[in-house]
């Protein structure tokens, strides 16, 4: 059985002390039966900020759901601090400090490709900004974040294609001896 809601919210004060100093910003906690692709997902307007989990997949994976929790809380601070709503430096420096590695909602607590369908990481070398695809852009694309209004071949996006995944432990601790050692 899932946690409550309540007990959702009761988690994230947790984790909000354990991790923020109290300063992750009021968040909704629901679930969404309707996510397949995705483990987690925050939406930032209007207040307080949405926090949704996908039903289907902690149900079948209970044990990653403090994570993804987490996951979707370094956002909530980034976007709090500093109005930053990206995976990018601030974001990983973050997740890092929290014991976290993946910065991706989809494959980072799912037994990965076999999964998910998403093989794609698209990268942005100038803000680090990246999405993951499930197919190979046919065309080129460039930053969405560099260059918001048209594409702009001063930004293009790198694409990365994903060959296999490491785990490099289960354990909070683990994960942050494993970052330390790097
Ligand atoms: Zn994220
Ligand atoms: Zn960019």
């Amino acid at each position: 059985m899932l946690p409550t809601e309540a007990d959702l919210q009761l988690l994230f004060a947790r984790l909000n002390y354990q991790h923020f100093n109290g300063q992750a910003p009021d968040c909704r906690i629901r679930y969404n039966a309707r996510f397949s692709n995705s483990a987690g997902r925050i939406t930032y307007g209007p207040f307080p900020l949405l926090i949704e989990l996908s039903t289907k997949h902690f149900e079948r994976y209970p044990e990653a759901l403090e994570e993804t929790l987490l996951h979707e809380m370094v956002h909530a601070w980034c976007f709090a601090q500093y109005r930053d709503t990206g995976h990018g430096a601030r974001f990983k420096k973050k997740l890092r400090e929290c014991g976290l590695s993946s910065i991706y909602h989809d494959l980072g607590n799912v037994r990965p490709l076999t999964e998910s369908s998403k093989r794609y990481i698209l990268r942005c070398e100038h803000c680090a900004f990246e999405v993951l695809r499930k197919k190979r852009p046919g065309k080129p694309a460039s930053c969405p974040r560099c260059d918001k209004r048209r594409f702009n071949p001063r930004f293009p996006l790198t694409i990365y294609e994903i060959t296999g995944m490491e785990s490099i432990g289960t354990s909070i601790d683990g994960l942050k001896a494993a970052l330390r050692a790097r």
